[in-house]
């Protein structure tokens, strides 16, 4: 049986400030949407946190036996300098200034993303589809919105008109932000602008001789706004109604509040149910950001090639440290701090490679049916990784007592704990087993060194040789066994 029809998950969401049960909108299905990156530059620790974040969460619930289609988009267009609908395309920009093409730079820092996650042992989301992959998708979109009344277009641009919506729905639903507060554009201040409120946004933009992306629209030859490829992909994708919207807290306004506007206003619903948005990782006691220069790369992390930190970490090193925080807490990111979290992942790696040459008793002296509990109880507390890391070093202990035969478990017992344990470290956690992996190839090798050099020894009739590697790598726990192929060996 699935594990979630026995489970009572819990999700904080932004939208009702509060932890409610998680019932999604099909039984045994989950539509999850996660804004994704724009790939005008490479994806720094900051923004590698948050998708980690979620990354969890869909390890989580696949974990729980749900059927789960995860879609993060791609922004390759539309997202400009500031979130003011001013400035340049932040591709275009790249691309001009390197003088090459905008899809140069998309599918650059595509590929960096990709080989990003995938050395952080991220698993690819269902669906990764890119906004200059829905702009006929996009102009459809503010058609019905215009249809509906709520934009407008002055000079070739579209706007969503804000203070229209807001006489029959609720702008600022989800970011509590008040109409005078909820400003778009800085410059309508002055009266340069052509949108009718300051609070209006784009949802196509006309472009300047300089844009050099641009497509034809019923308007201009232009673009879309940056909020409504995320509208436009997650109803495609997920529905007009789905389970789970997440990104980073930065992106709460005016990303997010657009995107439920422009959703709510062509379908009449509330398009997501539960809105989870992930904390900002520091650096320096200031937000991680490309823009201010205080970042670190993750690839500088794992090579060492960078000014923050003191040393080299494996990725899962990084990972754990990102576990260590729940997800809504802000972190901060220094070398002291990974240094302790380092010692942390290789006790937790030594004693999970250990449990495999536990045996069982024939009674438990640890009560591993609550423990299991309460591990599941941490993650269905909205995902509160901390917490189930303290019930694994728990663990740990119980495993150092086994090895000492201070503990005991039986059979059933012992298997349930290796496979919860396995379970959350590997699968949910996305931990990797950097240690085993080096270790266990090494001692491989070095045992088919000695039965190579024993088969010489027999060649040479030196049976006192060959009996001493035989006797004394059983002594060791590792067996060699005699056949027609040669000789093979097992470790107990
Ligand atoms: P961007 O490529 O700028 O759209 O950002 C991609 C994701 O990274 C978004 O969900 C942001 O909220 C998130 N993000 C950006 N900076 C940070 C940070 N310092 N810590 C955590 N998440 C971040
Ligand atoms: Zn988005």
């Amino acid at each position: 049986m699935e594990l979630y029809k026995d489970n009572q998950l819990k999700i904080y969401n932004s939208l009702s400030k509060s932890k409610e049960l998680f019932t999604p909108v099909t039984a045994g299905r989950v539509g999850m949407y996660v804004c994704g990156p724009t790939v005008y530059s490479n994806v720094h620790l900051g923004n590698v946190r948050t998708f980690m974040s979620f990354d969890v969460v869909f390890r989580y619930l696949l974990h729980l036996g749900y059927k789960v289609r995860y879609v993060r988009n791609i922004t390759d267009a539309g997202h400009l300098e500031n979130d003011a609908d001013e400035g340049e395309d932040r591709i275009s920009k790249k691309a001009r200034l390197e003088e090459i093409e905008p899809m140069e730079v998309v599918q650059r820092y595509t590929v960096d993303f990709h080989e990003t996650l995938a050395e952080y042992n991220f698993l690819p989301p269902s669906i990764e589809p890119t906004a200059t992959g829905h702009i006929v998708e996009q102009i459809e979109m503010i058609h019905e919105i215009m249809a509906k009344g709520l934009a407008y277009e002055v000079n070739g641009s579209v706007y969503f008109d804000v203070l229209k919506y807001n006489n029959s729905a609720h702008y600022g639903i989800l970011s509590g932000r008040k109409m005078e507060d909820a400003i778009h554009n800085s410059r309508a201040l002055d009266g340069q602008s052509d949108k009718k409120n300051p609070q209006d946004f784009a949802l196509w933009k006309k472009a300047d001789e300089r844009h050099i992306m641009r497509w034809p629209s019923p308007w201009s030859e232009g673009f879309p706004g940056w909020h409504l490829e995320c509208s436009v992909m997650s109803t495609k994708y997920l529905g007009e109604q789905f389970d789970i919207h997440g990104g980073g807290m930065d992106l709460k306004f005016p990303h997010h509040e657009c995107e439920i506007a422009q959703s709510h206003t062509c379908s009449g619903k509330t398009p997501v149910n539960y809105w989870m948005h992930a904390n900002m990782l520091l650096l320096n006691s200031q937000k991680m950001a490309k823009s201010t220069g205080n970042f670190v790369l993750p690839k500088e992390i794992i090579t060492g090639d960078n000014s923050v930190l003191s040393k080299a970490f494996a990725p899962s090193v990084v990972r754990f440290f990102n576990m260590q925080a729940h997800y809504r807490s802000i972190l901060d990111f220094a070398s002291d701090a990974l240094e302790a979290s380092e010692k942390g992942y290789y006790k937790l790696m030594e004693a999970v490679n250990s449990l495999e040459n536990i045996e069982a008793g024939k009674t438990s002296t640890f009560d591993v049916a609550s423990w299991k509990q309460q591990c599941y109880a941490a993650m269905n507390d909205d995902f509160n990784t901390p917490i189930l890391i303290a019930h694994l070093f728990e663990a740990v202990k119980v495993i150092n007592q086994l090895k000492e035969d201070k503990a005991s478990l039986n059979a059933q017992d012992l298997e349930s704990f290796k496979a919860t344990i396995n379970g959350f470290v590997f699968d949910v956690l996305g931990l990797t087993n950097e240690t085993k992996q080096d270790s266990s190839d090494k001692i491989d090798g070095v045992v088919e060194l000695l039965i190579k050099l024993r088969k010489e020894a027999r060649d040479n009739k030196d049976w006192a040789l060959s009996d001493q590697i035989r006797d004394e790598l059983i002594a060791l726990g590792i067996q060699l066994k005699d056949g027609r192929e040669g000789t093979t060996f097992s470790i107990n």
